[in-house]
C-alpha cells in the first residue's frame, strides 16, 4: 500500500510533555485560534501558519533550484492525472503501456542476442572463440531479467501455520476475482505491499506488523483489499514484460556504475593507477547513462499508468472492506513516523528500567508491550493534529514516491465515489485466530524495533 514517504512527524515526544512557554495562544499570521494541545504543533487551520514547522521546512530550504521545479512538474502531472481519473478519463493509459512495452523489447532482445551469441560461439567455434562464448555466456547470465525469489526467512508465514490470515486473504481475493496469494511476509515496516515473483509468478503479500497493529479489523481488510488488487488491477510494471525489464536495467546499471576509489598512495605507480582509474570510470560513466536513462524513461510512461491502477486498487479496497474502513487506513498511514516516536521512547524506559532478580533478568522485558502502547499513541492524535498531517501531506504531495499518488487525492477520490458497504467481513473469532496466528511475530518485530 502506500506508504506515504512523509516527512518526520512532529507528533508529540510525549504525551505528558509540558506545555512549552512560547506558545501563541492565537495565530500570528491571521489571530485566529492555534491548536491548544501542548503535546502537538501549535498551527492555524484558518490560514495554516506553521503547517509545516521550521526544523521540516528547513529540509525544503536545503533542495537546489532544479529539483524543486521538478519536484513542481512532477506535482503538476500528479494533479492533472487526479482530474482524469477522477473525470473517468483514462485513454492515454493504453498508449503509455504499448510505449513501455515497446521499450521493453530492446531490453530483452540484448540478453536473448548476447545468450544466442555465446551458444552459437560455443558450438561452433573453434577454441578462442569457444572461450569468448563461455565468457558471453557469463555475461548473459549477469544481464538476465531479475524475476525475484520467493522469501523463505523467518518473517514468512506459511499457509499451514495461519490458516486463519490465509483464509482470510483468500476470502478477499474471491471477491476481487484474484488468485490465492502464494506467501505472506510479516515485517517491521509501517506499511504492506504485493509483489509477484519467481518463474511460477508466485504472489507474495508483505504485512507490516506496526501498520497492520494500528489498524481495526475492518482497516486490515481494506488494506489487504488494495494490495490483493494489484492482481486484478491491470498494474502491468508488476508484470513478467516491464517488471523483469525493469528490473535487468537497474541491475544494468548497477553492474556500470563506477565504483569509489579505494586506491591512495603516491609515486609514478600511484600517478599511472589514479590515470587508469579516472579512464575507466569515465568510460563505465558512459556505459551506465544507457540503462539509467532507459529506467527513467520507462519509470516515466509507467509511473502515470501505474498511478491510475493503485487508484484502481484503492476502489477495489473499499469495494471489500467499506469506502469508509478504506479511507480511515489511509488516513492511519499519515501517521506512520509518529511510530518511530512510540519505539524510542519504550526502548528509553526499557533501558532505564531496573532489573529486580534473576527471573526478571532472564525473562528479559516485555517487548509486546510496544503494541499496546503504538495503538495507545496513535489513538490520542486529536483531529486537528490528523488535520495538520493530511494538509501536509497536500503540501508535500510532490515529495510521495512515484509508484503511489499523494495520500490526500486517493482520499479524495475516495470520497468522490458513492460509498459502498463491506463486502467481506472478519468474525471475533477469525480475529482473534489471525492474532494468534501472529503472536511469534509481534514478539520477534518488538525485539528488532526496540533494539534499535
Ligand atoms: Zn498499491
Ligand atoms: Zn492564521
Amino acid at each position: 500500500m502506500p506508504n506515504p514517504a512523509a516527512p518526520p512527524s512532529s507528533a508529540p515526544a510525549s504525551p505528558s510533555a509540558p506545555p512549552s512557554a512560547d506558545r501563541p495562544r492565537s495565530c500570528p499570521a491571521c489571530s485566529g485560534p492555534v491548536d491548544p494541545d501542548p503535546r502537538f504543533t501549535a498551527w492555524c487551520p484558518a490560514c495554516e501558519w506553521n503547517l509545516v514547522p521550521a526544523e521540516e521546512a528547513a529540509e525544503e530550504c536545503g533542495k537546489s533550484p532544479k529539483d524543486l521545479a521538478r519536484e513542481r512538474a512532477a506535482a503538476e502531472r500528479t494533479e492533472r492525472l487526479f482530474q482524469e481519473v477522477a473525470a473517468g478519463r483514462t485513454d492515454t493509459t493504453r498508449r503509455d503501456w504499448l510505449a513501455a512495452s515497446a521499450l521493453a523489447l530492446p531490453v530483452h532482445a540484448v540478453t536473448v542476442a548476447v545468450a544466442g551469441a555465446a551458444v552459437w560461439l560455443l558450438v561452433t567455434g573453434n577454441t578462442p572463440l569457444r572461450c569468448l562464448g563461455a565468457l558471453l555466456l557469463a555475461v548473459a547470465f549477469l544481464l538476465r531479467p531479475r524475476l525475484g525469489r520467493v522469501p523463505s526467512g523467518a518473517d514468512v508465514l506459511k499457509r499451514g501455520e495461519a490458516p486463519a490470515l490465509y483464509g482470510l486473504a483468500d476470502r478477499v481475493a474471491a471477491e476481487l476475482g484474484a488468485p490465492p496469494v502464494g506467501a505472506i511476509r510479516v515485517t517491521e515496516d509501517f506499511n504492506a505491499s504485493m509483489a509477484v515473483v519467481g518463474l511460477r509468478r508466485t504472489s507474495v503479500l508483505t504485512v507490516g506488523l506496526p501498520l497492520w497493529e494500528a489498524l481495526d479489523d475492518r482497516q486490515r481488510i481494506a488494506v489487504l483489499g488494495h494490495e490483493i488488487a494489484h492482481q486484478v488491477n491491470g498494474d502491468n510494471r508488476r508484470g513478467l514484460w516491464l517488471g523483469s525489464a525493469m528490473r535487468a536495467l537497474a541491475h544494468w546499471y548497477e553492474l556500470a556504475r563506477p565504483a569509489e576509489r579505494s586506491r591512495g598512495g603516491y609515486g609514478v605507480v600511484a600517478l599511472l593507477s589514479l590515470i587508469g582509474d579516472y579512464l575507466g570510470n569515465a568510460f563505465l560513466h558512459l556505459v551506465s547513462r544507457l540503462p539509467y536513462q532507459a529506467y527513467l524513461l520507462l519509470d516515466r510512461l509507467t509511473a502515470r499508468a501505474g498511478q491510475q491502477a493503485e487508484y484502481r486498487a484503492d476502489g477495489l479496497g473499499a469495494r471489500v472492506a467499506s469506502t469508509e474502513a478504506a479511507s480511515e487506513a489511509l488516513e492511519t498511514l499519515l501517521l506512520g513516523p509518529a511510530t518511530g516516536t512510540v519505539t524510542m521512547r519504550l526502548r528509553a524506559e526499557i533501558q532505564s528500567r531496573p532489573r529486580s532478580g534473576r527471573r526478571d533478568a532472564a525473562a528479559g522485558p516485555d517487548v509486546t508491550e510496544l503494541w499496546p502502547q503504538l495503538r495507545a499513541h496513535l489513538a490520542a492524535i486529536p483531529p486537528l493534529e490528523r488535520e495538520r498531517l493530511l494538509r501536509r501531506s497536500r503540501r508535500a504531495g510532490h515529495a510521495v514516491d512515484a509508484s503511489h499518488p499523494p495520500t490526500h487525492l486517493r482520499l479524495a477520490l475516495l470520497a468522490r465515489q458513492a460509498p459502498l458497504p463491506a463486502a467481506v467481513t472478519c468474525a471475533p473469532d477469525e480475529a482473534a485466530a489471525v492474532a494468534a496466528e501472529l503472536a511469534p511475530h509481534r514478539t520477534r518485530i518488538a525485539r528488532t524495533l526496540l533494539a534499535g
